[in-house]
């Protein structure tokens, strides 16, 4: 039932009619391809996943019926180590999305320079309507299709947009009967306790924020006296909310979407919104209850209103596509900085207007450079089947991510490059190397 692809250069990417973040990540490539003079092979090796695979996992639901939901796993490059990168479960997963986001994964591993290559996954379903026990079938059902292409030494799953740490526990579970063995590096984002690292659920999130903390002080501007603007409000989000006001920052809105209405809310406090107040009115999947928001003092606005708040700093972290050619006019004069905590938010026409109005961008594969960073710190713990404490991971993940920062805005400012740019340059640059060193180009 599994098949195989390796695609070939000459394959074209199916369009959405508004959006292909494939075709962004491959524009993004191309344009930093020139900038370092590579060679035809290399690009014609890195602009395409070296494997893709789509399959199909048939699952009897609780109702009796059978249904068959789609599923890929795309490792993009491992020429620096096994594949890592996450699994999504999203009713409008397309395989250009996964491609996009294990591409982004290989030049996230590379900035941060952890010894990893990028992969992604997916399945097109909506956990909304699935039971816990039909979502588990699921994860059982793509394991079976992927058991012999993964693996701790190959291709290293974790969790993403709507999966979590149970999902992945299910998964390892399948994998050690398929294997016959005890293999906890196989997989990440596991519960703490059962080959989970402690900080990695704060990692992402904490992550983006060590990043800004790094370009506030290059602007000499201190954290307290800085205000932002969140998209989103899952994961990344929540954490990327608490410690930025940890340093004494204030967040005046977080936005999220509401499955009933089938759109998305802005949730504005200008004194100042609270993490552990709005996730008391949030469901599992980070949708946060209008009428009970209201209650406690929040303004419920459109959901695309967070863009243009007047504050310092706008944290994308909900979905890619979000700053667009369409509305990144309507950010505010006063916005010196973007955070992207998601993949993918801001797109190329986007990007020319930041770069035109000097707003200092922290491109999404170093922002939110956390997740993999904490991912990587779980797999050497599960390796070793020894387990750190908490402030041992949050250092090491704030001298990974501060070092990162560092290059990338060390080069930016010597070659004139934006931001964006010089993490691409950095990372194509460890990649291209990495593949050359083993003779493949
Ligand atoms: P999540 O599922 O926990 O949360 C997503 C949030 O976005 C929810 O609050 C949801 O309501 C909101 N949302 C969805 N559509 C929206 C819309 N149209 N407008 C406003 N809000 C909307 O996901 P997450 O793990 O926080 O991931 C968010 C982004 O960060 C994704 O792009 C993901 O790929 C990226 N990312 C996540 C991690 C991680 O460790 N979780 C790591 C790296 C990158």
């Amino acid at each position: 039932m599994a098949v195989t692809t390796a695609p070939t250069t000459q394959e074209k990417p199916v369009a959405t009619p508004h959006f292909n973040a494939f075709e962004m990540a491959q524009r993004q490539f191309d344009h930093v391809a020139d900038q370092l003079n590579l060679d035809q092979p290399t690009r014609d090796l890195l602009r395409w996943p070296l494997r893709e695979f789509h399959f199909a996992i048939p699952v009897r639901m609780d109702d009796g019926s059978v249904k068959v939901f789609r599923g890929f796993r795309v490792q993009h490059n491992d020429a620096r180590g096994p594949a890592k990168g996450g699994i999504r479960f999203h009713p409008l997963e397309t395989v250009d999305t996964v491609r996009a986001l294990a591409t982004w994964m290989t030049w996230k591993c590379a900035v941060v320079d952890i010894p990893l290559g990028g992969g992604k996954g997916g399945v097109i379903c909506d956990p909304h309507n699935l039971s816990m026990r039909e979502q588990e079938a699921i994860c059982r059902g793509w394991i079976r299709q992927m058991a012999k292409h993964v693996g701790p030494l190959e291709d290293v799953p974790a969790p993403d947009v709507m999966t979590t740490p149970q999902h992945m526990l299910w998964m390892l579970d399948e994998y050690e009967v398929i294997k016959g063995g005890k293999y906890p590096g196989f997989i990440t984002g596991k519960p703490v306790g059962m080959g989970g690292s402690l900080g990695r659920t704060e990692a992402t999130g904490y992550g983006v924020v060590y990043t800004i903390r790094e370009a506030l002080k290059d602007m000499g501007l201190p954290v307290a006296q800085t205000t932002a603007a969140v998209q989103g409000f899952g994961n990344v989000a929540q954490y990327a909310i608490r410690l930025y006001q940890q340093l004494g920052g204030k967040v005046v809105c977080a936005s999220s979407w509401d499955q009933a209405d089938q759109t998305s809310y802005t949730f504005r406090k200008l004194s100042g919104i609270s993490a552990d107040e709005l996730l008391s009115i949030s469901d599992k999947f980070g949708g946060i209850d209008k009428a009970k928001a209201k209650g406690l003092g929040y303004e419920v606005l459109p959901g695309d209103k967070w863009i243009e708040q007047e504050v310092d700093i706008l944290i994308p972290a909900a979905l890619e596509n979000q700053v667009t050619g369409e509305n990144v006019n309507r950010i505010h004069a006063k916005v010196k900085l973007v955070a992207e905590g998601a993949n993918g938010p801001t797109t190329p026409e986007a990007d020319k207007v930041l770069a035109a109005r000097n707003i200092f961008v922290i491109p999404d594969f170093l922002a939110n450079a956390g997740g993999v960073t904490c991912s990587y710190f779980e797999q050497v713990q599960s390796n070793m089947n020894y387990y750190w404490e908490m402030e041992e991971v949050l250092g090491k993940l704030d001298v990974k991510m501060t070092s990162a920062f560092l290059a990338v805005s060390e080069l930016a400012r010597r070659k004139s490059l934006y931001m964006r740019d010089a993490a691409y340059v950095i990372a194509i640059d460890r990649v291209a190397q990495a593949c050359r060193d083993r003779g493949w180009v």
